[in-house]
């Protein structure tokens, strides 16, 4: 997860100040410059250093259309595209960012501005998101059927990416008591739904889970079945690529009880392939990760797949 780092106006101010100076070393001459606030954080930002500007006893307007203004002002060069995007547009008009006058910001975090906190601890720069994207689309994200889409579309993909809380040590952490149990134990059939992370699109199917206990007593630990399927939704419940998610659930079975063998099968549809693409509505992937005693053909191995087929919804 990206830490947030939450700006105070006067960091944004000062920032502000900053670059306003800057303007003025570019055109020392000019009484009125005109900027342009790259939508929707770079208004604020421009409003900002407009008022900055005119401490320094000048002033300068803010106008709607790029090819007007003499700089256009954007809250943060982030990925870079913005600013490649007017770069093309209008490749003399320089491009300025409030961000550019602070202290770099630490890799990995985010920089909320003041204008994007809605309420208390909440940005509203994931909500633009959304919008932006309804945009992208070509519809109007302030029609009546969208216009609390943002807010519903942030809360399923809180849920749907649950996963990155949870730790799969900590769901296999108790187990039984009585350790007398040394045969198979699968947990075939459990659903999951999950996220492709190529294009955030879902993927949803089957797993089957199962495992065989250490044979030596002493060290053997064994879950309950319910642990199983939370262990795959904990996985499955993250941005995913199917086979990435396969050995991950494989790798902590493995790792927290340390059992003779591990085996794990999923069976998934991609709505990547089937609505888009290739548009395969049929085709599901098969993955796998067998390991010890299920990794070559032998009674456990073929106990497991017995399991599958007897407990077949
Ligand atoms: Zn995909």
């Amino acid at each position: 997860m990206s830490d947030k780092i939450f700006l105070t106006h006067s960091i944004c101010y000062r920032a502000a100040m900053k670059l306003a100076s800057q303007i003025h070393e570019k055109v020392p001459n000019r009484k009125v410059v005109s900027l342009y606030g790259v939508p929707r954080g770079g208004i604020p930002a421009a409003y900002l250093v407009a008022q900055a500007f005119a401490e320094l006893g000048h002033s300068a307007t803010l106008t709607d259309s790029f090819q007007e203004a003499e700089f256009i002002i954007d809250d943060i060069v982030d990925s870079g595209k913005t600013k490649a995007r007017y770069a093309t547009l209008a490749p003399s008009t320089p491009f300025l960012a409030l961000s550019d006058f602070m202290l770099p910001k630490p890799p990995g975090s985010w920089l909320v501005f003041p204008w994007e906190v809605q309420q208390e601890g909440r940005d509203g720069s994931a909500d633009d998101c959304i919008v932006r994207l309804l945009q992208f689309i070509g519809d109007d994200p302030n029609r009546e059927g969208l216009r609390d889409t943002p807010k519903r579309v942030l809360k399923a993909w809180q849920e749907m990416t649950v996963g990155y809380r949870q730790d799969p040590k900590v769901i296999l952490q108790r187990d039984f008591e009585s350790r007398f149990y040394d045969q198979v134990i699968a947990c075939p059939w459990v659903e999951f739904h999950s996220v492709c992370e190529h294009h955030l699109l879902p993927f949803f199917g089957y797993a089957h889970v199962g495992y065989l206990p250490s044979s030596k007593q002493a060290e053997r630990r064994v879950v309950g079945l319910s642990k199983l399927a939370r262990l795959v939704d904990c996985f499955a419940r993250r941005l995913q690529i199917q086979e990435q998610m396969t050995v991950q659930i494989a790798n902590a079975l493995e790792e927290v009880l340390a059992p003779d063998g591990v085996a794990v099968v999923v069976q998934a549809k991609h709505l990547c392939m089937s609505c888009r693409g290739v548009q395969k509505h049929k085709a599901s992937m098969v993955t796998s990760s067998m390991r010890g005693c299920f990794r070559n053909d032998g009674p456990a191995r073929q106990e497991f797949f017995k399991m599958i087929e007897l407990a077949k919804p």
